[in-house]
């Protein structure tokens, strides 16, 4: 398994790059840390492919390095760099057996047979095609030569790292729920450098130790699931994260106070005074609505979404989504809204100012 480090890292696609609209890939500096599980999430277009590609050396970077471990790989042919790859659609050997498929990444490296029978045995399990083993992959659904090829990305136990590019695209829904678990409980048993590309943020969240969220060619955070939900970095994560997406609101911030034409938000920071295009950002699940606090909204409809409402809502000319549960009644009266200040970010220019404890 290794460390992943990306070093001052970029990529055009021109072959005489002018300015940064130029780059597919913006300047992108990190340490992947060994044994983690990262999702690369992004709309399509992001970048994200450009980004796996380097990383799995289908691809030369126009700029930096990049590292598994201490050695540089940034030029290093894909056989060279020990890894694992399982593409978004299937890669099998038609005229092999559902074994020989799953063996072959360890036959090839000289691996024990018996060693090879009884990994196979495993993987098959984790993928639920014990009962099929002798079958040639000719002639099998396309959801199970995928998990073929899920299989033989994971057969094998001493790769740097296992790629994934939206590898469960042609997977039935409800089998894509139980892969996504088994790959992660695979995560844990083993411990594999992973990183996994895909533009559902169901997957990203459910399956990922650490999310990559890409914006435009650039990475806007990393984050943990929690730190995607709570401190959105970027506005962008704020929006694309969560179902809806956060309340970007503009505003006058001075200190710890928000002003929406001239109604004041309490804030659970102090700001100072942020200069450029200024804005809060709350997610429906911080804001609440009141029939007697709180700064008034034009309730417009209230979806019922199963466990919980959503009310879709005017405030200061804005269009927000406040949550409620499901049970909740919502009065005629209630025409006001509550903000959780503690719940509450800044940002400026798009990107989340930290504040200060207030
Ligand atoms: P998707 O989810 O649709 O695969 P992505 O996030 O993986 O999208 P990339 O495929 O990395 O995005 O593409 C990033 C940008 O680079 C896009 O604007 C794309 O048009 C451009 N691009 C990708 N491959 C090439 C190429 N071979 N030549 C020129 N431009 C490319």
């Amino acid at each position: 398994m290794a460390k992943i480090t990306l070093d001052n890292l970029a990529h055009s696609y021109s072959p005489a790059p002018k300015s940064e609209a130029d780059f597919a890939l913006k300047e992108l500096n990190h340490v992947w840390n060994d044994g983690e599980a990262y999702a690369l999430l992004g709309a399509s277009g992001c970048g994200k492919t450009t980004l796996l590609n380097i990383i799995s050396g289908l691809l030369t970077p126009s700029q930096g390095r990049i590292f598994f471990n201490d050695t540089d790989v940034t030029r290093a042919p894909t056989a060279e760099r020990n890894i694992a790859q399982v593409f978004q659609f299937p890669v099998v050997y038609d005229t092999m057996t559902v074994h020989d498929n799953l063996a072959f990444p360890l036959r090839n490296r000289g691996r024990e047979e018996s060693y090879v029978t009884e990994r196979v045995q495993e993987i098959a399990r984790m993928i639920g095609m014990e009962h099929m083993l002798n079958r040639k992959a000719r002639g099998l659904t396309a959801d199970a030569k995928q998990k073929i090829s899920l299989g033989r990305g994971m057969v094998r136990k001493d790769v740097n790292a296992l790629l994934f590019d939206e590898p469960l695209t042609v997977i039935d829904p409800h089998m894509k729920w139980e892969l996504r678990t088994q790959l992660k409980s695979l995560h844990h048993q083993f411990g594999h450098t992973m990183i996994y590309v895909t533009h559902d943020q169901t997957e990203a969240l459910t399956f990922a130790d650490k999310v990559v969220v890409m914006h435009s060619g650039r990475v806007v955070q990393i984050g943990t699931p929690q730190e995607l939900f709570e401190t959105p970095a970027h506005t962008f994560v704020g929006y694309f994260i969560g179902s809806p997406g956060m309340n970007v609101i503009p505003a006058i911030v001075e200190g710890n106070v928000a002003s929406i034409n001239g109604s004041r938000v309490p804030l659970g920071r102090g700001y100072g005074t942020p200069k450029g295009k200024v804005e809060i950002g709350v997610r429906p699940e911080f804001a609440r609505l009141s029939s007697s606090e709180g700064l008034p909204v034009k309730v417009r409809r209230v979806e019922d979404v199963g466990r919980h409402k959503i009310i879709r809502a005017e405030f200061f000319g804005t269009d927000i989504n406040i949550l409620a549960d499901e049970g909740a009644p919502i009065g005629a009266d209630m025409n006001r809204v509550i903000f959780d200040p503690a719940h509450v970010n800044v940002y400026a220019d798009d990107w989340r100012v930290e504040g200060e404890a207030a």
